[in-house]
């Protein structure tokens, strides 16, 4: 039996190696020792894949196997980068754990991104594509309206700005004045 998972990463990297620190066992390891991490993956069966980016000098990518009440049952696998864009793959008895990991590069809306959203009349996450996402209610401010809107899937986030564009005059929607009014002027 095979499982999968994939996890995707907020589009960061390692652009700073603030100091080098020995490697404690990967039970004691001290969160502020991570430059990044854990990352986790949950199977179903609750096996958990975790990855963390440690700080030493090189920074390594340090990744393990957990069962569901928290053994260690592989790893860790050290890898000498700190390059979070490979698949984790452990082996536990009969069954394989893999866990795909990919970067989610966009951490900006691309013009070209943004053009077919708008085209699209949204709908999909303009970061991944998902049409898994969830709005907010309309705040209105003066000509335009905004909702903030969220993707479920990769946790992008972001903000639908739409613009007072024209009044409907179809029957049902208009209603002429009930008083004797002038036009203005
Ligand atoms: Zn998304």
């Amino acid at each position: 039996m095979i499982h999968n998972r994939m996890l995707l990463l907020p589009g960061n990297e390692v652009t700073a190696i603030t100091e080098t620190v020995q490697e404690p066992q990967l039970e004691e390891r001290n969160p502020d020792d991570c430059l990044y991490g854990p990352f986790e993956v949950t199977f179903e069966n609750n096996y958990q894949i975790r990855v963390w980016v440690i700080n030493s000098d090189p920074p390594v990518i340090q990744s393990a196997l957990y069962d569901q009440s928290g053994e260690l049952l592989d790893g860790p696998v050290v890898a000498e980068t700190a390059e979070l864009d490979q698949d984790y793959v452990f082996i536990d008895g009969p069954d394989q754990y893999e866990m795909r990991i990919s970067r989610a590069a966009n951490t900006v809306i691309t013009d070209d991104e943004l053009t077919t959203y708008v085209e699209a009349g949204g709908g999909h996450c303009p970061c991944c594509g998902c049409d898994d996402i969830h709005h907010s209610s309309f705040q209105v401010d003066g000509q335009q309206a905004s909702r903030g809107t969220e993707c479920l899937n990769c946790g992008a986030n972001w903000k639908d700005i739409f613009q007072l564009q024209t009044v409907s005059r179809d029957a049902e929607d208009f209603r002429a004045p009930t008083r004797n009014v002038r036009r203005p002027s």
